[in-house]
C-alpha cells in the first residue's frame, strides 16, 4: 500500500513582500518498500520537497500524509540523513548512533548489538569509538546512515547523502545502500542531482521541472533486483 501520499501539494515561503513557490500541485503517490530518487536542477524544490514528507515544513497547500496519517511534524517512525552528516562531536561514532535511540528512551545491550550491526553494514566495523573529527567526510556520512536507520524508521529520507562525496567513495556508498535496503526494507526517498544515480539506485524516479516547483515526470526504472 501507499506510504508517502502527497495530493496537490503547494508550498510558499513568505518573507516580507517576497513570495517563493518552492512546489505547486505536486500529486505523488509511494509504495511501502519503494526506493525512490527525486532530481531536478537546483532550486526546484527537492528539498522543500523532502522537508515536507519529513514533517519539519508544513504545506501552505494540499495534504501530505504518511502511513495513512497527516504529517503534523517530525515523525518516531521516519529517518533523516542531510548532505553534511550532522554528528555531534563530543561523542564516538557508536555513541552518536546510540543518542538517536537514547532520545526515544531505549537503552541496551539489543540497542548496542544493532548500532554495531548497522556500523558495520555501513562499512564502519572497527571505527565504533573514533570520534567524528578522525573520520573523512564519507564516513562520517556513513555514520549519519547508520543512526538514520538505528531506531528501524519505515521510511529513510535523504538529502543529496552523497553530494559532498568523491566518485569511489559514492560508488561503495551505493552498494552499501543497497545491500542495507534489501535487508532492512524500509521506504527510501532521497534526492540527488544525478540522473545516473537515480537511475542506478531507484526503482522509481520522480523528475522536477526547470519551471520550479513542479513534477514533470514520474517513472518506473525496471531494476533486476536479488
Ligand atoms: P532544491 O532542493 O531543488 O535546490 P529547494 O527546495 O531548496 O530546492 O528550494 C526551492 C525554492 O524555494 C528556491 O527558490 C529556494 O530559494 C526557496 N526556498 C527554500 N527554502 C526556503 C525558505 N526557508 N525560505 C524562503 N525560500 C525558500
Ligand atoms: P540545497 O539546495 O542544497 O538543499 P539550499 O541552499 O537550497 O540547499 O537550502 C539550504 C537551507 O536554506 C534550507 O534550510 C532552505 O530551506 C533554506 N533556504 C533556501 N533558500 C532560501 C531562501 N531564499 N531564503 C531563506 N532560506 C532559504
Amino acid at each position: 500500500e501507499a506510504q508517502i501520499v502527497l495530493k496537490g501539494v503547494g508550498k510558499t515561503f513568505v518573507r516580507g513582500l517576497q513570495r517563493t513557490t518552492a512546489l505547486a500541485g505536486v500529486d505523488i503517490e509511494i509504495a511501502r518498500g519503494a526506493f525512490v530518487a527525486v532530481v531536478g536542477p537546483s532550486g526546484c524544490g527537492k528539498s522543500t520537497l523532502l522537508r515536507l514528507v519529513s514533517g519539519l515544513v508544513m504545506p501552505s497547500e494540499g495534504s501530505v500524509r504518511v502511513a495513512g496519517e497527516p504529517v503534523v511534524g517530525p515523525r518516531a517512525d521516519t529517518g533523516i540523513v542531510f548532505q553534511k552528516a550532522t554528528l555531534v562531536d563530543w561523542r564516538d561514532i557508536l555513541g552518536n548512533v546510540l543518542l538517536q535511540l537514547e532520545m526515544r528512551g531505549i537503552d541496551g545491550p539489543e540497542a548496542r548489538e544493532r548500532a554495531r550491526t548497522l556500523l558495520t553494514a555501513v562499512g564502519l566495523g572497527g571505527f565504533e569509538n573514533r570520534y567524528p573529527h578522525e573520520l573523512s567526510g564519507g564516513m562520517q556520512q556513513r555514520a549519519a546512515i547508520a543512526r538514520g536507520l538505528v531506531h528501524q524508521p519505515g521510511m529513510l529520507l535523504m538529502d543529496e547523502p552523497f553530494g559532498a562525496l568523491d566518485a569511489l567513495t559514492r560508488e561503495q556508498m551505493r552498494l552499501d545502500l543497497e545491500a542495507l535496503w534489501l535487508r532492512e526494507r524500509m521506504t527510501v526517498f532521497f534526492i540527488t542531482h544525478s540522473i545516473d544515480e537515480a537511475v542506478l539506485l531507484a526503482d522509481r524516479v520522480i523528475v522536477m521541472s526547470q519551471r520550479p516547483g513542479t513534477v514533470d515526470h514520474v517513472f518506473d526504472v525496471d531494476l533486476p533486483r536479488p
